[in-house]
């Protein structure tokens, strides 16, 4: 595998994927897969359960070294996971400076839990804070680390419906306000739809479809342009037009 700075003549990309294997004994789970993830792009993956999504999202983290094929990601990468994976022994403001390389990491995680709404629990205990309140946290230690390429992995599928929607608005203006690149894995069709500039589908190790989504944000969930492109997506995923419609 090789790891180098993504450049290309056109600009810089956040990620460029050639190629990319992984194996897990004789099952093959990415097979050759390409990706291109522009500077500030907004791509939201989505796929069965257990097509492989947490498994290229691990790779481009450089969480996995066993693969193999071209891996070129623009560094700094972040990654929140769909569980918050705070540490509970560490107060949130603890939580967000670990590891933290900057000169003064209390002022830069101080600024990221005011930009994610969590000042008040600022001194709070991992235990004591609430599923959307820990995404919060997640989302804080990540924004510090000033990424170019955010990746997150599920990150509000365990979270109740309102407060997905409170997510939903929280990422997109933390992604106007920094411009990482982000690559969101979700289950979640109307999620993508929601956030995405792009979405892609995984199927048979590889990215079987890609759709741009040409549609202003805020966006009306009944957006003509998105109820077609819902239906193109279900239909992606084999899932038949009658047991969509809901
Ligand atoms: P997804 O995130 O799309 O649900 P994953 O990337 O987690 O899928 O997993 C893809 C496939 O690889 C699944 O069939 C899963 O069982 C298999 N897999 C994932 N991790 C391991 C592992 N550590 N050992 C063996 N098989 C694995
Ligand atoms: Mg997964």
């Amino acid at each position: 595998m090789s790891e180098t700075a993504a450049q290309t003549e056109s600009g810089v990309v956040a990620a460029s994927v050639r190629g990319l294997t992984k194996r897990f004994g004789t099952r093959v789970v990415l097979d050759e897969l390409d990706l291109d993830i522009k500077a500030g792009e907004f791509v939201a993956l989505i796929g069965r359960s257990g097509s492989g999504k947490s498994t290229l999202l691990r790779a481009l983290a450089g969480l996995d070294h066993d693969v193999s094929g071209e891996l070129a990601v623009t560094k700094p990468v972040a990654v929140a996971f769909q569980e918050p994976r705070l540490v509970p022994w560490k107060r949130v403001l603890d939580n967000v400076t670990l590891g933290l390389r900057d000169t003064n990491p209390r002022r830069v995680a101080v600024a990221a839990l005011e930009e994610v709404g969590l000042t008040e629990r600022i001194s709070a205990w991992p235990l004591t804070l609430s599923g959307g309140e820990a995404q919060r946290v997640s989302l804080a230690r990540a924004l510090v680390r000033h990424p170019a390429l955010l990746l997150l992995d599920e990150p509000f599928s365990a979270l109740d419906a309102l407060t997905r929607i409170s997510m939903h608005r929280l990422v997109l203006r933390l992604w106007q306000r920094h411009k990482p690149a982000v690559l969101l894995v979700t289950h979640d069709v109307d999620e993508a739809l929601a956030l995405a500039d792009r979405v892609l589908v995984l199927g048979d190790g590889q990215i079987a479809h890609s759709s741009a989504i040409d549609v202003a944000r805020p966006r009306d969930r009944d957006h003509p342009t998105l109820t077609a492109l819902r239906l193109r997506l279900l239909s992606e995923l084999g899932v038949p037009a009658a047991e969509s419609a809901s």
